[in-house]
């Protein structure tokens, strides 16, 4: 890419102007970086027409407006009540001489505005209408402008999905600004470069909602590009990995440990995980690395799994990482991987960022010496100061958290190591292909013997009463119970009176309650799931917001209740219903659902009362996607593109894929993987 393109595109936002640090600290939270090029990628999601309407009473309650007023007159607030403020009317009226208010219920600017508002002027005002009672009155105008200036305000105004302290005013002066500047950086550009740039001028200037939707000329090119990207980073990846030629015939087995694993399993493994271990061990004898994605269901036992393949590293004494997504699944997985490695003979460790001092030198110090053939940790691992002696396998858990640059930074610390991913969010058939190209896939589609599938049931909050008498004789037989209760980032305050007000009203019940929630330090939260996990504490249920998440494993919970279901996406949904069902008794989820329920999420309920099978799941949610942002779509698995939307776009992955397999990947193809992010290393 031309230079001086590429450095336009990677300024700081702050070195616009009416920017600096702190509007750009803003913006780095909305669009998830702070550079010209992030801003572009975010586009607006709808377009709201500011046209004139001249007489008031044409529009409805509700509707956004502009229309010339004359002041008549002002009435300034004042303060009643406690301290209350009363608002400051500036009442006008419009060519029908029918009045219209104007409210001001902020005092900090109100000299402004009643100085853009003289008496016996008229004005354009555009904002939202109320019509109450037949009174019109608009509050805090979006815009006011003298009749001259109309034009100033915008016909069909972009609205940006925004954030806190970024109102619309700030997005379109950023935008305006950037593409003022950036005919200049094109200059001399090639045909593509432009192409790409034009596309992204008209939909950041769009004239109506039509142009913003995924079938416009605009977005399906962008789309198009944005999928390009990302398969020809995915074909390349593939490529350089046939590249390498494999170190294993240096490495020789010294050990006989696999035989020696069968025989201390606690448990017959499934015939899925039978052929999933031949699979990772077919790779790991093969002559290029390996980069197998391991998709099972949570409770389908993907840890024997991994562990079956670091033991066979560990017979030629070559070392393995296990990368956890958090603390403590982690210390989970360190939990069950130690005592069966201590009966196969290897050394198994653990590394998280709780470990300080002497007994974290002591733990680099010993996977140096290459003594230490297992270690689990979290981001950890990462540390300039972690070293292997021979790192030959890296682990991945809950793959989708971390990217292809973390799991290839991980991977550096070994000369070409082997990749094993588990996932137990599954992808759709349809769409794996595009979206693991460059890795082969295991499925392991077979829970263990004996478990029954979880019965799923729907309830309205009003009946939670009805559900609490319900369970209360099985939890005094023993049961354990998740009750999970959602947080939505906006409001966190009034989210967080709703956990501890369920957690009150179950105490009141049943005693011995736990707590946990994102709010407190990790060591408090680690102790109460610790309790909730001990048969003997006597605490048999957890109140929880969604820190429970993927992989804590107690295998004797045998109830979840999820509050505000509605809330969550279908994936989501899943993985938190993979907390129980873990053991041999029946399990039960319990779904609650708001009194504002959509007919999307009540589809998305039934879909899981249905089925408990992860395919068809992922299915549903790709064809229900696009009914607006639902919480820990994050975790879903799904990569956040910024223009491709997974329903209307399937063809365009098609496109795309087989573009990128018979493209030799010119500049213009690694202009776009940069562009994208893609994540991988596509240099030489
Ligand atoms: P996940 O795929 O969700 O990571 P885990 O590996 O944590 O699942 O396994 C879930 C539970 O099932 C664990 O308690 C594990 O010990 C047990 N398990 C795994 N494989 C088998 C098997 N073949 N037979 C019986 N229990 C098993
Ligand atoms: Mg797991």
């Amino acid at each position: 890419m031309k230079q001086e393109l590429a450095d336009f595109l990677n300024m700081d936002l702050q070195f616009i102007r009416g920017v600096g640090p702190v509007l750009a600290a803003r913006f780095n939270d909305v669009l998830g970086g702070r550079r010209v090029l992030d801003f572009l990628l975010h586009i607006p999601s709808s377009v709201r027409n500011r046209g004139i309407t001249e007489c008031v009473m044409t529009s409805t309650h509700g509707d956004t407006i502009t229309i010339p007023l004359l002041v008549k007159s002002h009435k300034q607030g004042g303060t009643f009540g406690r301290g209350r403020r009363r608002p400051t009317q500036i009442t006008c009226a419009d060519k029908s001489g029918t009045p219209v208010v104007i409210q001001f219920f902020n005092s900090s600017y109100l000299d402004y505005w009643l100085n853009k508002l003289p008496i016996g002027t008229w004005r354009i005002v555009s904002g939202k209408i109320e019509i109450v009672a037949g009174r019109a009155t608009i509050n805090h105008p979006d815009f006011i402008e003298e009749m001259q200036n109309a034009e100033k305000i915008p016909l069909n105004q972009a609205i940006y999905p925004s954030g806190e302290g970024l109102t619309q005013k700030t997005f379109a002066n950023v935008r305006d600004q950037i593409f003022v500047a950036l005919p200049e950086k094109l200059n001399g550009v090639d045909d593509q470069t432009r192409e790409f740039f034009d596309a992204l001028r008209h939909v950041h200037f769009p004239e109506s909602n039509d142009d913003l939707a995924p079938g416009s000329t605009y977005i399906a090119k962008l789309a198009y590009w944005e999928l390009l990207a990302h398969q020809s980073a995915i074909v390349l990846s593939r490529r350089k990995r046939d590249d390498v030629k494999n170190r294993r015939s240096v490495r020789p087995k010294k050990y006989d440990l696999i035989s020696k694993m069968r025989a201390v399993l606690p448990f017959e493994l499934t015939g899925a995980q039978n052929r999933t271990i031949n699979e990772i061990f077919a790779d790991m004898s093969g002559d290029t690395p390996m980069m197998r994605l391991v998709q099972g269901d949570v409770g389908s036992g993907k840890t024997i799994v991994a562990l079956a393949a670091a033991v066979k590293m560990a017979e030629s004494g070559a070392q393995t990482t296990l990368l956890a997504p958090t603390d403590t699944l982690a210390m989970q997985h360190f939990a069950k991987l130690k005592p069966m490695c201590d009966k196969i003979g290897i050394v198994c460790d653990v590394l998280t960022g709780r470990d300080k001092g002497n007994a974290r030198k002591e733990k680099l110090i010993s996977l140096r010496s290459g003594r230490t053939k297992l270690v689990v940790g979290t981001h950890a691992l990462f540390s300039n100061d972690v070293e292997y002696r021979d790192l030959g396998l890296v682990i991945v858990d809950e793959q989708h958290r971390f990217g292809v640059s973390q799991r290839e930074a991980l991977r550096a610390k070994g000369n070409n190591p082997d990749l094993l991913a588990l996932s137990a969010t599954p992808i759709p058939r349809t769409l794996s292909m595009t979206i693991y190209g460059d890795m082969d896939i295991s499925v392991i589609n077979e829970k263990p013997a004996g478990r029954l599938p979880i019965k799923t049931t729907k309830l309205p909050m009003a009946r939670v009463g009805d559900l609490v008498s319900h369970i209360r004789p099985q939890i005094e037989s023993g049961a354990k119970v998740f009750w999970v209760c959602p947080l939505v980032e906006e409001s966190v305050e009034s989210d967080m009176t709703a956990v501890q007000t369920r957690f009150e009203s179950l105490k009141a019940v049943f005693k011995n309650v736990g707590l946990v929630h994102g709010q407190m330090d990790k060591k408090t939260r680690d102790a109460v799931m610790q309790q909730f996990a001990d048969d003997k504490s006597g605490m048999n249920i957890l109140v929880a917001t969604t820190v429970i998440e993927v992989g804590i494993d107690v295998p004797q919970a045998t109830i979840i209740v999820i509050e505000n279901a509605e809330r969550f996406g279908l994936a989501a949904l899943h993985q938190l219903r993979g907390r129980v069902g873990r053991g041999s008794s029946q399990s039960y989820c319990v779904l609650i659902y708001g009194d504002n329920i959509s007919s999307d999420g009540l589809k998305r309920l039934n879909v899981l009362c249905e089925t408990d099978d992860g395919f068809i799941i992922a299915e549903q949610d790709l064809m229900m996607r696009g009914v607006g942002e639902l919480l820990g779509t994050k975790q879903s698995g799904w990569i956040q593109y910024h223009f491709v939307d997974y329903r209307e776009h399937r063809d365009l992955f098609r496109l795309a894929s087989s573009a990128a397999r018979n493209d030799n990947v010119g500049p213009w193809t690694h202009d776009l993987m940069n562009i994208f992010d893609c994540g991988v290393n596509v240099g030489a």
